[in-house]
C-alpha cells in the first residue's frame, strides 16, 4: 500500500500570490515559469489522489516576470502590488 503525503502550500513570492482554493491544477503556471518558482502538488492518501494545486517551490528565484499571472485562466494567481 502506498502512503504518500505531498501537499506544499507555500502560496506567494514577493511579487506574485497564488490562491490555492482557486487552482484547477491546469499546470499552465509551471509551464510557464522561466525559472522553475512554480512546481505541482499532490496529496495522497494510500493510493488515492486527493488534492492537487500548484505551490511555489523556490519564492528566491522569482523575478516579477508575472507570466505565471498571465497564463492562469482561473484568476488563481495574482501580482503583489
Ligand atoms: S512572476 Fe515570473 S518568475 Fe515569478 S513565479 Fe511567476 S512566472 Fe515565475
Ligand atoms: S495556471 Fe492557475 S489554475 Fe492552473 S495550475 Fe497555475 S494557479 Fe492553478
Amino acid at each position: 500500500m502506498k502512503t504518500m503525503l505531498l501537499n506544499r502550500k507555500k502560496p506567494s513570492t514577493a511579487h506574485i500570490q497564488l490562491s490555492i482554493d482557486a487552482c484547477t491544477a491546469c499546470w499552465k503556471c509551471v509551464e510557464a515559469c522561466p525559472n522553475e518558482v512554480l512546481d505541482k502538488s499532490f496529496l495522497y492518501i494510500a493510493d488515492t489522489l486527493i488534492d492537487m494545486h500548484a505551490f511555489v517551490y523556490d519564492a528566491n528565484k522569482c523575478a516579477g516576470c508575472l507570466r505565471c499571472v498571465q497564463a492562469c485562466k482561473f484568476d488563481a494567481i495574482s501580482a503583489v502590488r
